[in-house]
């Protein structure tokens, strides 16, 4: 594929194609279509975890005998060791605090990801050889990530779509959940798990979380059961695109409020009903994601009509107001239900999410949040704010217009919201 070419394994220093997007400028280093064999085998923690997590739940119907259940149990590990020794991963490299090293101005990209990883695979009894790996450059820290990044990491998970049967995304945390979303639109009819993780800690510190995230995220991406884009992170399997990050320090610092897990580890992992991130209607050929212009606007007590009217002046192309509970604004405060219609009666979608992490907005539920509805604001339902913020991106980017806006927010394109409330 364009931008993509493959390099020997271990040499990084050849920097390939070169991807433009918006005046910027992404290169794609395809590192390796393999790891090569070290001696090192340090990280027995991988290996642990890896054992354990192969092993799927395994329902058995109660009329069999014990003997008859355990010859079962023993075949499915059998199945589910030999597909996942046989499986080919692809690893893309984004960034985030888990390959970050300290320097003098804070936590800064740096660490040996690819050999860090080589020895979690080779730990694992995996085969490296089945692994191939993509360092994005430049590595970010997700904090600085836009629809472009977003791009790039769609467009590489494309490029390799063939190469491999299962994808795991490392990642920053700050805005991981962003891009899981926006990736869960654009790549509806992948047809293959992509899992996205990172970590609290670097992976070189003793404490780091890096180790137990990653090997997750590959048993997920390995399990057979998950199907469309996730987030594992602490211990947990998310829809990409239900999940938020609720903790800036805990291990277990994402959470889905409207769903929960698709699943959490275990002896054996456990999955919940539903394992797989949810289906929606899709969308085919997507056109590439991008940066648009898009107001996200929290209420505040207090806040004025000549505060939000500043605000949305010039007009953005859309915008995403965040509520309170069911999508209440203060229609008592002077004119400013008129800004939120003024703006409407331009053109501009206005979408109102809410401010609750479990939320299902209910516009017109209230009186201050009726004036919005009549105007022709639109509920985003039980959507996270990322989910409604990469979705308002993702369709601005395949140029539907304001009549359409309201249809395709409401309507469940990848699972990320829940029919009951639209
Ligand atoms: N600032 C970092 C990032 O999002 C935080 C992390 O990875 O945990 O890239």
């Amino acid at each position: 594929p364009a931008g993509h070419a493959k390099l020997d394994a271990g040499d990084r220093s050849h920097a390939l194609g070169v991807r433009c997007f918006q005046n910027r400028t992404h290169a794609a280093r395809t590192i390796a279509t393999g790891f090569r064999k070290t001696a090192a085998t340090t990280d027995k923690t991988a290996i642990a975890a890896t054992a354990h997590g192969e092993y799927d739940d395994i329902r058995l119907p109660r009329t069999r005998t014990s003997m008859q259940r355990h010859a079962h149990r023993d075949t499915r590990r059998q199945i589910t060791r030999s597909r996942k020794a046989t499986m080919r991963i692809h690893i893309t490299y984004t960034g985030g605090t888990i390959g970050m090293v300290e320097s003098p101005n804070g936590l800064v990209p740096g660490a040996d990801m690819r050999g860090w990883l080589r020895r979690l695979i080779e730990d694992a009894h995996l085969d490296p050889s089945l692994f191939s790996f993509t360092e994005l450059d430049p590595l970010i820290d997700s904090s600085n990530a836009t629809p472009d990044n977003w791009q790039t990491m769609a467009d590489d998970l494309r490029a390799h779509r063939d190469d491999a049967d299962a994808f795991v995304v490392l990642h920053g945390t700050d805005t991981m959940s962003y891009s899981s979303a926006a990736l869960s639109y654009a790549l509806t009819g992948f047809g293959k798990p992509v899992i996205f993780t990172g970590s609290q800690h670097p992976l070189g510190k003793i404490e780091s979380d890096a180790t137990a995230n990653v090997t997750g995220a590959l048993n997920a991406a390995m399990s057979g059961r998950f199907h469309g884009v996730g987030l594992f992170f602490g211990h947990h399997l998310f829809a990409g695109n239900r999940v938020s990050k609720s903790s800036s320090w805990a291990f277990e610092g994402f959470s889905a409020p409207s769903t929960g897990p698709l699943a959490r580890t275990g002896t054996p992992w456990h999955w919940y009903a539903g394992d797989s991130a949810g289906s929606g209607c899709g969308w085919a050929s997507p056109l590439p994601c991008s940066r648009h212009d898009v107001a996200v606007i929290d209420m505040a007590p207090g806040i004025s009509a000549a505060r939000l009217a500043a605000m949305l002046d010039p007009r953005p192309e859309a915008v995403l107001l965040r509520a309170y509970g069911v999508g209440n604004v203060p229609s008592d405060e002077p004119g400013l239900t008129d800004v939120i219609a003024d703006v409407l009666h331009d053109g501009v979608p206005v979408v109102i999410a809410s401010q609750c992490q479990q939320a299902e907005v209910l516009l017109g539920h209230y009186e201050t949040g009726d004036a919005i509805a009549r105007a022709g604001a639109i509920g985003s339902g039980d959507m996270t704010l990322e989910a409604a913020y990469a979705k308002i991106m993702f369709l601005l980017s395949q140029g539907v217009d304001a009549a359409d806006f309201g249809t395709w927010m409401r309507r469940n394109i990848a699972g990320e919201i829940s029919p009951s409330s639209m």
